[in-house]
Parts: structure tokens; sequence; C-alpha cells
């Protein structure tokens, strides 16, 4: 199988199955015991939680170990929205992933005010629009650093001189940016982030969020105060150890990749304008993660093009993997000023670690032909 879905999401790293293994056979103690079983799992913890702060350039303290993206994007929205003591207004963008915008309609359902900030034609977020909605009580602002559907890299150093000055603490979505770009929590002047593993060659149902030790949070999840009271449950330490060590080993050849890959999808992105009439490119042509390929085929069905290039073998997605059983068009899609025809065209294609330029290969060889007999041509 032409595996171009890494987006939904990626094969554990190798380094990271061997990493987890001794936590899963040995080291199986809960770490909060006191006892040596308990001691050799705290440590386990302690080493990844450094190891993940390292990455960000912060404090091991300042790192919630979480079941995934969605819970970290959960808990950084409510959780510094309801804890800071200056008001109930918050702030997002229009292409937030639905973990962050639903949690913030959420919040508006129980009584707080919500604006969303829109975004132009690429999806990059309106800065100008930004500063006028952002007002003395406001609690948080979220704008995620990479779109899942489109791949558009936002500008998080000009979103952070808004809220700065104004003490709004800032979140980011970093679920699909943490393979592909920098991390340096202070050089993105952010004050919480949020990561998955999976995304990034860990396992499924790991990640963080990490939160500035000014910003006060309030726990979802309640009980025996692990976590530094910001999120109670045992900690499953080799999950933890795992995420660890896949973001090291992402980060550590980041550079590189990010090279290779961006070849890889600028010969996709020409092949496929060249080749396919009517195909168009979603999100901004250059401002986008490496190996991210979105595109609209005009009158052509997505899910029917999914099915033609899966007969072939090539597994790729429409739109995004999350919402990916829902018949509304993309909202990601829609405000970047698509109409909803076009936008339920749309495929994606995300390339990872273990893809090549055979992959690529592969998809300009049967696309023009699948889109054809999906569009009944
Ligand atoms: N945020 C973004 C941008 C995502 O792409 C995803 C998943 O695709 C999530 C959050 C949720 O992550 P998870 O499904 O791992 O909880």
């Amino acid at each position: 199988m032409t595996y171009l879905d890494h987006a939904a999401t990626s094969p554990p790293r190798r380094e990271v199955l061997e990493a987890v293994w001794p936590y899963l056979t040995q080291v199986t103690g809960n770490p909060s015991s006191a006892h040596e079983a308990g001691r050799a799992a705290k440590a386990g913890l302690d080493a990844a939680r450094q190891a993940i702060a390292d990455v960000l350039g912060a404090r091991p303290g300042e790192v919630v170990l979480t079941a995934g993206g969605t819970e970290a994007d959960n808990l950084a929205v409510t959780g510094i929205a309801t804890a800071a003591p200056r008001g109930r207004h918050v702030v997002v963008s229009a292409i937030e992933h639905p973990a962050v915008l639903e949690t913030a309609r959420a919040l508006r359902r129980s009584g707080f005010a919500l604006d969303v900030v829109g975004v132009d034609a690429d999806g990059v977020v309106d800065v100008e629009q930004l500063r006028a909605l952002v007002r003395p009580d406001t609690t948080l602002v979220s704008v995620m650093y990479a779109n899942n559907e489109i791949g558009t890299v936002q500008p998080l150093a000009e979103v952070s001189a808004v809220c700065r000055p104004l003490g709004v603490p800032l979140h980011t979505d970093a679920v699909q940016a943490a393979a592909h770009l920098p991390l340096d929590v202070d050089a993105l002047g952010v004050d919480a982030l949020s990561a998955s593993a999976h995304k990034f060659g860990g396992l499924r149902g790991a990640g963080f969020l990490w939160v500035r030790s000014s910003v006060p949070l309030e726990p979802l999840l309640h009980g025996g105060g692990q976590e530094r009271g910001r999120r109670s449950g045992t900690t499953d330490v080799a999950s933890a150890v795992g995420t660890a060590v896949a973001l090291h080993g992402a980060q550590a050849v980041r550079a590189a990749e990010a090279e290779r890959l961006t070849a890889l999808r600028e010969r996709l992105v020409e092949g496929v304008l060249a080749s396919v009439p009517g195909a168009r490119l979603t999100g901004s042509r250059t401002r986008r993660l490496p190996g991210h390929a979105s595109f609209c085929f005009a009158g052509v069905g997505g899910e029917a093009v999914l099915a033609e290039l899966e007969g072939h073998g090539i597994a790729c997605s429409s739109g995004s993997a999350c919402s990916a059983d829902s018949e509304d068009a993309s909202h990601v899609l829609l405000a970047t000023g698509l109409d909803a025809d076009l936008a339920r065209t749309a495929v994606r294609f995300t390339l990872g670690p273990t893809s090549t330029a055979e992959d690529v290969e592969a998809v300009l060889r049967v696309l023009p032909a699948a889109v054809r007999t999906a569009g009944g041509r």
C-alpha cells in the first residue's frame, strides 16, 4: 500500500517501540507508589518529561502528559479560560481543529463570549482582525501552529505580538506541526502548546500540553492529583517514554526531513496541477507543512476520488480524517473562501518518514484517470 495519510496518523518509530517495551514488561510500577517498582517507573517518567521539556526549551514541571491531542486542546482552552480571573472572553481562529473549536463553543454555552478570527484565501489568520477582537477581559487566544486540512503554517510571532503586550495567554495547537517545525516555545512566543504523539512517531492516545508556569490552569480531570494536580489519573509511563523518544527522533532529523519532504511535495503539487484538469491547490503554496499537499478537483466528489485511489493501493484522505464521516463541507475550506461544492471535492496527501519518490510517482500515474472516473467522465 502507498500510505500518504501521515497527518491522520504516522506509524510508531522503531526506536519508540524499543524504548517502550521495557516499560510494558519490566518497569511496570505505578509512578506514584513509594516502593522500588514505583520509583523505577517515576525515574522513567521524570526522564521523559525532562526530554520533552528540553525540546520545547521549557521546564519539565510545565509539561502535562495527556491521552492525546484532543485532551491537550480541551485542557488548554477550558483550563486556561476558566482559571483566568480577568474575564470570560476567548478568541479562536476559524480554521481550528474541532478539538479547539468545539471546546470554545462549549465554553460559549456555559456563558463565555466567543469571537472567531478569520483567515485569508491561503488560510493565514487575519492578525489585524485579531487585534481588533482582543479585549481587556480576554482570557485566551488560540491559534493553531499548522492546519491539518490545508497545511498552512500560521504567523505565531505576529499573533504573539498582539497578545503579549495585553497579557492575554496564547495557546497553539501544534499537533500537526510537532513533527515538522521548531518547537521552542519562547521563540514562538506562546504560553501553551498541545501535541499528539502519534503524529510524530509515538503511540496513539498519548500527548501533552505544555503550559507556561505563570499561566493558571484549571484541571478537567479531578482525582488523585497527578501531574501536579493538573491532570489526575495514573500516568501512562510507557506512552510518556514513547512520546519523548518520538519527539527527539522527529526533531533530530527535522531540517533534513523538511528539505526531503518539501521536494517530494513540490513534485506532487506540480505534477497534479499539470496533469489533472480543474485541480486546485488548497492553502498556501509556500507557507505550508513540508509534506502536505491538498487539492480540490472541481465537480468531482472527494470521496469518489479516494475510492478510486484506494483501488490502486493508495491511501490518502478527504480533508481531515477526523471529520471523514461528516457530510458537511470543511469549515476550514469554507473559511478560506471556497464555496461548499468545491470544498466537498477536497483530497489530501500527507507525506511522512516512510514516504518516497516512488510513492509520489504512483499517485501521479493513477490520479488523472482516477479523477476522470470519479467524475463520470
Ligand atoms: N489538532 C489537530 C490539528 C489535529 O490534526 C488533530 C488530529 O488529527 C488533533 C488536534 C487531535 O489529536 P488526537 O486525535 O490525537 O487527539
